[in-house]
């Protein structure tokens, strides 16, 4: 061979101008490496999906007729090769290849990583193909501005793509926000389709993972992997959302329920960013199945779905090149609080908690509103701090990778990048769960109750969250009528919630 081709594990896209011809020069390589497997303790069905969908990938490339070589962590342990560059250096010399070129990396750490040693062997990066923005449209677009506007970038993203336009480059129906729509709350009746499993053994990376001593965190059931490693299973899952969700997606998008983890949301995220599937390909499947029924499917569902990915998900990955690599050690709001141990064990009697980490750890998924208000929300109110809180959102989503967690976690959900992304925290008091899931009917905790034992740990938190930060956020116009309700208090009630807030805060554990 002349040229060694590296792919990492969230690099698997078949329809990578790279594969359009086969040439014999060329290899490919995939690495299963430990430094990649342990820069967090992940959970166990993370691990499993990457190195699933990785092998799948490399036999699919051979199916081809590329030339690939695979090394599973057996073999890069056995040779004493930790980094992704130890393996790449060690096979590039063992093959005697003249050229090195690899794809650009979506994680920082491994970007710094590449460009290093690529400077120090000629190597070439090549884009990835997968985004619909580059990695600066972003900057360019905010360049000197104190916040990033989503929705001003959601625009600009539907009129350059053009997505959900019409012939004069308006928004299709006129309008660009259905978020009013988009609040539903689940009537009784309702019933949640079974989605799409792609079950089977993963035992064999069980016994990997544990025969190199790799922490997880998670549980992954009688070793059953059931997420789609292949584009194949992907488009499948595509088709099965396309075809049984989505005609809810916009309208339930904020709900939560005992009865269902999923709901009405997609769960593509594993396939997006492994980039089995493109987000041009996605969205354009959800506009089809729009197009060809739309009073099955109306138009605020399509257009919610479109914003998640071409607003929110590239929206984030910009954030992400804009603001690394400090965007890593930022804590405006100066928490420092230990996230409960509870979040690892699921042992807590509040049971949005209770079925929002337990869904985690059982399943490496929680839908976007669990993510937001029901785990984001009591660590951000509690005071948790922000490293804690990453290393927890880091570890235990299958969908969790640096550039789309670290943006959503510190910045969306902990605000702590002082309001780039969000003009108002995401806090609530139980009032909010309460409307939005049928959580508090089966709690232990009185979601009415703001002091005495059974009282909602929400309840005190959100009014100790706005009263120690009161400097910080009085003025902000969102939160104004917020402010006037904690004053109408008046100081004794104010007195009690507070002390009900440090108990909560000091027993955090015993929740
Ligand atoms: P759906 O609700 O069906 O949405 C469809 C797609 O839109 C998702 O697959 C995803 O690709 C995209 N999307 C939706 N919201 C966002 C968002 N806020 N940012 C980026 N993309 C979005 N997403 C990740 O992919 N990886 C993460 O590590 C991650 N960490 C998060 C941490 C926190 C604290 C929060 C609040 C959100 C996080 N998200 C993350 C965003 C979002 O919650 C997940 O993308 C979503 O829940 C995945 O499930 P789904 O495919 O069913 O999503
Ligand atoms: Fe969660 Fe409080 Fe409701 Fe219990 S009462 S489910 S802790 S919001």
């Amino acid at each position: 061979y002349q040229r060694l081709r590296l792919l990492l594990g969230d690099q698997l896209n078949e329809q990578h101008s790279w594969f359009a011809t086969v040439n014999e020069d060329t290899v490919y390589a995939l690495f299963e490496c430990h430094a990649e497997a342990t820069y967090c303790e992940h959970h166990i069905q993370k691990i499993t999906g990457f190195f699933l969908a990785m092998r799948a990938f490399a036999d699919r490339l051979r199916e081809l007729g590329h030339q690939v070589i695979y090394r599973t962590l057996d073999e890069t342990r056995a040779a004493k090769l930790e980094r992704i560059t130890d393996c790449v250096d060690h096979l590039a010399k063992d093959l005697g290849v003249t050229a090195f070129e690899y794809l650009l990396p979506d994680e920082y750490r491994l970007d710094v990583e590449l460009k290093e040693y690529a400077e120090k062997v000629g190597g070439v990066a090549c884009d990835t193909e997968h985004f619909m923005s580059a990695r600066d449209d972003l900057a360019q677009l905010f360049e000197g501005k104190q916040t990033y506007l989503m929705e001003r970038f959601y625009r600009e993203m539907r009129k350059r793509n053009n997505v959900l336009m019409d012939a004069n480059g308006e928004p299709a129906t006129g309008q660009w926000n259905y978020d009013q729509e988009n609040r539903g709350t689940l009537p009784k009746d309702i019933s949640f389709p079974a989605a799409s499993v792609f079950d089977r053994d993963a035992s064999h990376i069980a016994e990997l993972i544990d025969r190199h001593d790799i922490q997880t965190m998670g549980r992954m059931k009688d070793n059953r992997f059931t997420y789609p490693v292949t584009r194949t299973e992907c488009l499948e899952a595509l088709d099965d959302f396309c075809t049984n969700r989505l005609q809810f997606f916009g309208t339930y998008q904020d709900a939560m329920t005992v009865h269902d983890p999923l709901l009405y949301h997609a769960n593509l995220s594993f396939a997006m960013n492994t980039k089995l599937l493109t987000p041009r390909e996605v969205i354009d499947a959800a506009v089809a199945a729009y197009q060809a029924d739309p009073e099955a499917i109306t138009f605020n569902q399509v257009e919610g779905f479109v914003r998640q990915i071409i607003g929110w998900r590239e929206y984030m990955r910009g954030v992400y090149w804009a603001q690394m690599p400090e965007f890593e050690h930022v804590n405006s709001l100066e928490h420092d609080l230990s996230l409960p141990r509870w979040y690892w064990t699921g042992e807590t009697k509040m049971n949005c908690l209770s079925h929002a980490v337990n869904q985690s750890l059982d399943l490496a998924y929680a839908h976007h509103i669990q993510r937001l208000m029901i785990t984001g929300n009591f660590a951000l109110i509690l005071g948790a701090h922000p490293d804690d809180v990453d290393a927890w959102y880091l570890g235990v989503y299958i969908d969790a990778i640096q550039w789309v967690e670290i943006t959503n976690t510190r910045g969306m959900s902990q605000r702590a990048d002082g309001g780039l992304i969000a003009t108002k925290p995401y806090c609530s008091s139980a009032n909010y769960i309460n409307k939005m899931s049928d959580y508090c009917k089966s709690c232990h905790y009185d979601h009415k109750q703001r002091t005495g034992d059974r009282a909602c740990p929400f309840n005190s938190l959100y009014w100790d969250f706005l009263d120690r930060h009161r400097e910080r956020f009085e003025g902000n116009f969102r939160m104004k009528m917020m402010y006037k309700a904690w004053e109408r208090k008046g100081s004794e009630e104010q007195t009690a919630i507070l002390e009900r807030a440090a108990w909560v805060k000091a027993n955090r554990e015993a929740l």
